[in-house]
């Protein structure tokens, strides 16, 4: 098992094909996470990670490839979310309630509280209101205060108390 003994540093992750829904949750936890576009090559990988300090985050039968010297490599082994979540977790502290919402889990930019109304047209009668929520101001995602903030966050909270 690589343990990653650096705690002082907040990880920055990658995370290849095939884990983009738990990538998604590291990033609605806060953590800065690439997801690559494309299929990259696990060398492809490796050079990736090297060059801007991440975590490589793989699927197991990909990690072969992986370059030796890449230290902080996490090869998974399941494709079922909580699964992944737990073996992320044997190797890298996460705190999955670390700054919820600072990020945009379709792009990854940091994210700011704004008011709604410039963006989207609202029914009349909350129109005049200031309507204020997380959004993206790259990709325009809007992360409604209330019922979809709370959920995600109740989320959040289930991966922080499974006892790993
Ligand atoms: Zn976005």
């Amino acid at each position: 098992m690589i343990l990653l003994t650096d705690q002082h540093t907040v990880p920055r992750l990658i995370c290849a094909q095939g884990l983009e829904d738990t990538a998604h949750w590291l990033r609605a936890a806060g953590y800065d996470v690439y997801i690559p576009y494309e299929k990259l090559s696990a060398k492809q990988l490796s050079d990736l990670a090297q060059s801007e300090q991440r975590v490589l985050i793989l699927n197991q039968n990909v990690a072969k490839g992986v370059s030796p010297a890449l230290k902080k490599v996490i090869p998974i082994k399941s494709p079922l979310v909580f699964e992944q979540i737990k073996q992320i977790g044997k190797h890298l502290k996460i705190d999955w309630l670390y700054k919820p919402f600072s990020r945009c889990m379709v792009c990854n930019t940091t994210m700011t509280m704004l008011n709604i109304n410039q963006w989207v047209k609202l029914p009349d009668d909350i129109h005049n209101k200031t309507v204020t929520s997380h959004g993206c101001p790259s990709c325009k995602r809007i992360y409604w205060a209330g019922d979809e903030v709370n959920r995600m966050v109740d989320q959040l909270q289930s991966f922080k108390s499974l006892n790993w």
